[in-house]
């Protein structure tokens, strides 16, 4: 009889993610799940420095076998939980730097890194850190915002509303290789979305996005995207509140829970290197169903890294 993989009872022990290995010890990994327990960049209501610390605590439950996919991430995938960058929780920029230089160095051994947020200003230095090995990304964006603003609070240029806008200026995404799905809610007025159509995005909204249905939705984007080296940012808020409440910017009429499953499910065809499930807010979700659904697409987003690695 094969030896279990997990030799505990799933609510013993230390909270890794998916119990996997808490190791630096890179040499043995093919995915480093790494937490940013930073929320300093964010606008509205705070709390998404504790979502590294809830998504692993609702992995716990995660067998190891994707019945959707047909596939076992944690035995085709070498998975450790390398824990959480050391974050300055007065100041963006050093938390930037202490980010990009950590994923840096694993991204330069040729692991891959699926980080745990924190607010989505985070996805500026993981960008870098990718970029800095795999060149102009192909950006998959989950989101309900563009998150393409110029400025926030008048002139301070970093905050969780700007990094794609900062990421696009610094040559680190591949516009015509950029998707943004379920964008959706009011806004101050029709140029946010201008200003990201401008910078060259194919904003999906949500109403386009439930329109033409899912699956048209994962074909645009494979026909979009392709082979190359692809980072998927998965802001919460993408999802309904209603079925993920626990987040900081909260908008109503996203996707369902089984709906971003899909959607992620439908990206095994492309070559992740590289993922951040972000802006999961602790203090505001009930019974965990935003850090147990945010637990299980970081569960998908490797399922889908070990099926695209597969493919020629
Ligand atoms: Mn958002
Ligand atoms: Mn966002």
């Amino acid at each position: 009889m094969a030896e279990s993989p997990f030799p505990m009872q799933p609510y013993q022990g230390i909270a890794t993610f998916g119990r996997q290995p808490h190791t630096r010890e890179i040499a043995a990994a093919d995915v480093a799940v790494i937490g940013v327990p930073y929320d300093g960049a964010t606008s509205y209501r705070s709390g998404a420095r504790l979502g590294p610390r809830a998504i692993r605590e609702q992995s716990l439950l995660l067998w190891g076998y994707n019945n959707a996919l047909g596939v076992a991430p944690f035995e085709a995938l070498r998975v450790v939980d390398y824990g959480d960058i050391d974050v300055v929780p007065v100041d963006i920029l050093a938390t930037q730097i202490a980010i990009e230089r950590d994923v840096k160095r694993l991204v330069s051994h040729g692991v891959r890194v699926v980080t745990l947020g924190g607010d989505h200003s985070i996805s500026l230095p993981l960008l870098r850190a990718h970029a800095a090995k795999y060149g102009r990304m192909a950006v998959v964006h989950f989101d309900a915002h563009p998150d393409t603003w110029d400025a926030e609070f008048g002139e301070h240029r970093y905050s969780h509303g700007t990094p794609f806008r900062r990421a696009i200026e610094e040559g680190l995404i591949d516009t015509a290789a950029y998707v943004q799905v379920g964008i959706r809610g009011p806004t101050g007025g029709p140029q946010d979305y201008a200003d990201a159509l401008r910078l060259g995005t194919r904003m999906i909204t949500l109403e386009e996005a439930l329109e033409r249905g899912v699956a048209a939705i994962i074909e645009e984007i494979i026909s979009k995207v392709g082979r190359r080296a692809t980072y998927v940012t998965l802001d919460i808020d993408a999802v309904d509140p209603a079925f993920a409440p626990g987040t900081g910017t909260p908008e109503v009429g996203g996707f369902t829970s089984h709906q971003i499953l899909q959607l992620v499910r439908g990206l095994s065809r492309l070559n992740v290197v590289g993922a951040d499930v972000v802006e999961v807010s602790p203090p505001f979700d009930h019974g965990h169903i935003t850090a147990i659904l945010a637990a299980n697409l970081v569960f998908e987003i490797l399922s889908v890294m070990a099926l695209g690695q597969a493919r020629p």
